[in-house]
């Protein structure tokens, strides 16, 4: 029997950083990568990120938010010397997997909390990678202050770092009648939120054979997030809106906020 998902009598109520690793459960994560095709997600981001550390000429990379691997693979593949760090073992494993598999890339992984990140991973890369709208896993004011300085540590002095974020203004802003449904490569994945506040955003994963999952995320605004960096101490932070269009309308779906150390 695989582990469920587990929020509890009152599920708006679990608001803790350290519940990721619960949320995560196997059985989502592997439905999720079996569903989201890697080549069309490539496709829709285009060279982004590639481009953007290129023209910062980064040769490493810290991706501090691996997941199943999907940017960690693809940094390799285009050359950048880069280490895998991620606080779920899961994760890291299905990432393990996921490089040999796609063009026998070994990843080196190393399973590190964004919140302890210094004590666990070693050495100052050009670049940190927190992508996939993974910083909104994190609850509270001091644990994100908290891990943007122990990112901020980890950088040479003039290093970047590059984390993304859903637009949660339009959702927050738009109230939760006018909520929109997100849909992954066709039709296939739905993805929206169930509840919200200013404190929560409760998102539902809908999968083909009626599976739902969940994941509780702070709702990040825009202008707070670059508020923060700004306060760690990063120099000046530009915004991007969207690089991949599943959401058709004016708003960005996705922030890129790539903040410079120095
Ligand atoms: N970047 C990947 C992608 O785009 O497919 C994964 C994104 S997934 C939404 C978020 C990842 O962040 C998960 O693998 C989770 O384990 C990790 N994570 C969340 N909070 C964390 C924390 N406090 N420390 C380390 N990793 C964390």
């Amino acid at each position: 029997m695989q582990p469920a998902q587990k929020f509890g009598d009152n599920p708006v109520e679990v608001r803790e950083t350290g519940h990721y690793t619960e949320e995560y459960v196997p059985s989502f994560v592997e439905k999720w990568d079996s569903l989201i095709d890697w080549e069309k997600r490539a496709e829709s981001e285009g060279n982004f990120f590639i481009d953007l550390l290129r023209k910062w000429g980064v040769k490493s990379v810290l991706d501090v938010a691996t997941g199943t691997g999907f940017h960690s693979v693809r940094l390799l593949a285009a050359g950048f010397d880069t280490v895998s760090a991620d606080g779920s073992a899961d994760m890291l494993a299905m990432a393990f997997e996921n490089g040999t598999k796609q063009g026998g890339h070994i990843l080196r992984v190393v399973q590190a909390d964004w919140r302890w990140l210094n004590r666990d991973v070693h050495g100052e890369y050009d670049a940190i990678v927190c992508l996939g709208n993974s910083f909104t896993h994190i609850f509270s004011e001091r644990d994100r202050r908290k891990a943007l300085a122990e990112f901020y540590a980890m950088l040479k002095h003039d290093g970047i770092l590059v984390l993304d974020q859903r637009n949660y203004d339009a959702i927050l802003d738009d109230g939760y009648t006018s909520k929109h449904t997100y849909y992954y490569c066709g039709d296939d994945v739905t993805v929206e939120p169930e509840y919200v506040d200013e404190g929560l955003c409760r998102m539902r994963y809908h999968f083909p054979d009626d599976s739902t999952y969940h994941l509780n995320m702070f709702p990040l605004r825009k202008d707070y997030t670059r508020r923060l960096m700004s306060e760690v101490g990063f120099q000046h932070i530009e915004t991007y809106g969207d690089f991949q269009h599943t959401y058709r309308s004016d708003e960005p779906d996705f922030f890129v906020h790539v903040a410079e150390k120095e």
